[in-house]
């Protein structure tokens, strides 16, 4: 990477930031209200989930009940029973009920602004381009595809009928987690030295698809590990050039597709280094970062809730906050007001050249650069 490309991604690094913490105060937590037509009247735009698994039911939908600027307009899911339960809970009209045949004709549904794709990852890179077909904006979970090359179809298909892609990168709304940024970002303790993360836990069902290397490209590190290299991305405010990988396994039956914990060492321009560790067989959840005169940590690091740590003597305790309704909300604004989202498609490209760049060098050994 050249001098200018550096000093170019510095300034959308300050320039994301920035926008960020402004797009902060817009998404502050209101009382709950539910998706009715008259809210929708009152200038919220209307998102459908696809795939109401865990993470859409557990967490996404409870969020979007706190959100103000959607709310829950549709679904598309492909297990009958649960359509009548969404749809008595969130009070979601039935011709805004989808399955995974009839999707496509979303296009012609105008209650529903934007689709968030909360599918296993095999599947993402298809529903974000039919959503994108369909003229939707749209809102990915991570990580956003199985490759970086799959990553830029999903650009380039947004990009083509121009709607705006997000990835679901909660962090990037959560305030503990911005101060860390913003160090980044203005230094006043010095360049970063070292970073290290970790990420991990004991995954249960061995029959799961996230044990399935077609269904989820991967193992811990695809999953959790993504957050480690989120965490050395922000928290130099760099884009790493080289890395290198270790892979440890303990058990090669549950483990026989995917890996199981995996190392790695990210370079970066400025000579900052960043070590992580991601496993589906061990606990741990949390970031350091030494500058050149002081110390951040966060711990946990990666959790819906309870986000917390220093910077120096400095306690981060902000809480509480929904990531989620705040992630929801800033992309609703952003497709208002026709910004670009903190968090868009090319922040998931850049996750993905690394995951690549990890996996050619368990596959092959040693030092990989990023292509
Ligand atoms: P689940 O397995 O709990 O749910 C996935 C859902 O996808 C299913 O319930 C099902 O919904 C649908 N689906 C369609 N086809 C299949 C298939 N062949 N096999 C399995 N499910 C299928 O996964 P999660 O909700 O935990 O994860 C979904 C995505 O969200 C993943 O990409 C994951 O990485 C991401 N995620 C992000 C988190 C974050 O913090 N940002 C946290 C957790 C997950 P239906 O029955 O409605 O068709």
């Amino acid at each position: 990477m050249n001098h200018l490309n550096r000093t170019s991604s510095r300034r959308n690094f300050v320039t994301r930031v920035s926008a960020g913490i402004g797009a902060f105060s817009l998404a502050s937590v209101l009382p709950s209200l539910s998706a009715t037509a008259s809210v929708r009247k009152s200038g919220k735009l209307g998102i459908a989930f696809i795939g109401l698994g865990n993470y859409a039911t557990k967490q996404l939908a409870p969020a979007i009940e706190q959100a103000k600027d959607c709310y829950l307009a549709g679904i598309v899911t492909g297990t009958k029973e649960k359509e009548a339960v969404w749809k008595e809970k969130y009070g979601i009209k039935k011709e805004n009920i989808y399955n995974y045949e009839n999707f496509d004709s979303i296009a012609s549904n105008k209650d529903i602004d934007i689709v968030y794709v909360v599918l296993p990852n095999s599947m993402h890179a298809e529903y974000t381009i039919r959503a994108a077909k369909a003229g939707k904006h749209v809102i990915c979970e991570k990580p956003m595809a199985l490759t970086a090359k799959e990553g830029q179809t999903m650009i380039d298909a947004c990009e083509k009928r121009n709607v705006m892609l997000s990835i679901g990168y909660r962090l990037h709304f959560d305030p503990n987690t911005r101060e860390i940024m913003k160090v980044a970002a203005e230094k006043p303790y010095g360049n970063v030295q070292y970073v290290q993360s970790e990420v991990g836990f004991t995954i249960g069902d061995p029959t799961q698809w996230r044990l399935k290397k077609t269904m989820a490209g991967g193992g811990a590190m695809m999953d959790v590990g993504i957050y480690c290299i989120q965490a050395a991305r922000y928290a130099t405010g760099e884009e790493p050039v080289a890395v290198r990988a270790q892979e440890f396994k303990t058990d090669n039956v549950k483990f026989k597709d995917v890996d199981e914990t995996v190392s790695w060492q990210l370079e970066f321009p400025s000579g900052a280094y960043s070590n992580s560790t991601t496993s589906y067989n061990a606990r741990a959840n949390r970031l350091y970062v030494s500058y050149k005169k002081g110390a951040a940590q966060l711990e946990p690091a990666t959790k819906y809730t309870g986000i917390k740590g220093t910077i120096q003597k400095r306690v981060l305790d902000v809480q509480p906050i929904n990531q989620q309704a705040r992630q929801m909300d800033g992309f609703a604004q952003s497709v208002k007001s026709g910004t670009p989202s903190i968090v868009p498609g090319e922040e998931g490209m850049r996750d993905m050249r690394v995951i690549d760049a990890i996996y050619r060098s368990l596959a092959n050994g040693g030092r990989r650069e990023l292509v």
